[in-house]
């Protein structure tokens, strides 16, 4: 079985979000230039994927969301919701191809095509919530990567890391009343980051009490930080939780040269955590896990991080 898929598609480049914003085509363009130089991009597997279709994309977000996406790119507007998610006309396309892609990326593994995948997509999905868009992303591939392999996979417990920056609000308020879907967030405290949630008592409802896990980075937090925290309080619960799929909302903008934030990971930090995450996917669930892209702002920290993280994928 060929190793490790790969979600790219040019196309993605298409998405348009204007002169100085930061989540911008020349991100996808580093990290395929870096996967080529280090020789990983003749190791991977491309995986085919299309577009999501309308059904899709209903199992997390509102319908008349869906319509006023397509309404707006199509109308022509700059941005929906707010002036950091920024659109131009392909967008609605492009945002659907991302989904098809995480899903592609999930199919692959669950049918066995592939052991496990990197998605390497834009637009970014984790804070775009059930019926509005935030922070760059309109539709949540990671949240609707979960609910497929829920419902079309029948699996009955799927972890999801999001090791980002930010916080991945919208991820969890789709599964926070959900005892099936563990969310667990490394992030750079919401009293001094963007979006402003993912408090630690934040630790889901009803059913869903003791499914997400936030844990707060203070600002300046480094390796040991990180580290710190994932051997104390995520791993025992991941292992705990017994995942039979891992998804991980994979975003860069942790690292000391990003723009966005003010958390201090070195470049050993991604490969660290891949390596780690990696291994509870070994002992829990046969190794299956699909990396999913988020935010990342530094053109070469981003690139090098994508590539450490396939480097652990590959098992190289
Ligand atoms: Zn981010």
């Amino acid at each position: 079985m060929p190793r490790t898929g790969w979600i790219y598609d040019d196309r993605f480049l298409r998405h348009d979000t204007g002169e100085g914003h930061p989540e911008r085509p020349n991100r996808l363009r580093a990290i395929v230039s870096k996967m080529r130089a280090s020789g990983l991009l003749e190791q991977v597997t491309p995986l085919p994927f299309e577009a999501a279709g309308d059904e899709v994309l209903r199992s997390n977000h509102a319908v008349h969301y869906i319509e006023r996406v397509a309404e707006a790119c199509l109308s022509g507007d700059r941005h929906i919701d707010s002036v950091d998610s920024a659109i131009c006309p392909a967008s609605d396309e492009i945002a659907r191809l991302a989904v098809g892609g995480v899903v592609a990326a999930c199919d692959a593994v669950m049918g066995g095509t592939v052991a496990n995948a990197f998605c390497a997509v834009r637009p970014p999905g984790h804070h775009a919530e059930h019926d509005h868009s935030m922070g760059f992303c309109l539709y949540n591939n990671v949240a609707i990567a979960a609910r497929r392999l829920r419902k079309l996979h029948g699996l009955e417990r799927v972890l999801i890391l999001d090791w980002d920056v930010h916080h991945g609000n919208g991820t969890q308020h789709s599964f926070e009343s959900d005892p099936n879907v563990f969310f667990c967030s490394f992030h750079e405290h919401p009293r001094f980051c963007y979006p402003g949630t993912g408090f630690p008592e934040e630790t889901g409802r009803g059913t869903g009490k003791g499914t997400t896990l936030n844990l707060c980075m203070m600002p300046g937090a480094t390796d040991d930080d990180y580290r710190e925290q994932w051997l104390e309080n995520f791993e025992p619960s991941a292992r705990a939780f017994a995942p039979q799929f891992i998804l991980v909302s994979a975003g860069f903008d942790a690292h000391a040269n990003d723009p966005l934030a003010g958390i201090n990971l070195s470049d050993d930090a991604f490969s660290w955590m891949a390596g780690r995450i990696a291994d509870i996917a070994k002992d829990c669930c046969k190794g299956r896990l699909v990396c999913i892209l988020e935010g990342g702002y530094d053109l070469e920290a981003l690139s090098t991080g994508v590539v450490s993280v396939v480097r652990v994928l590959l098992d190289l």
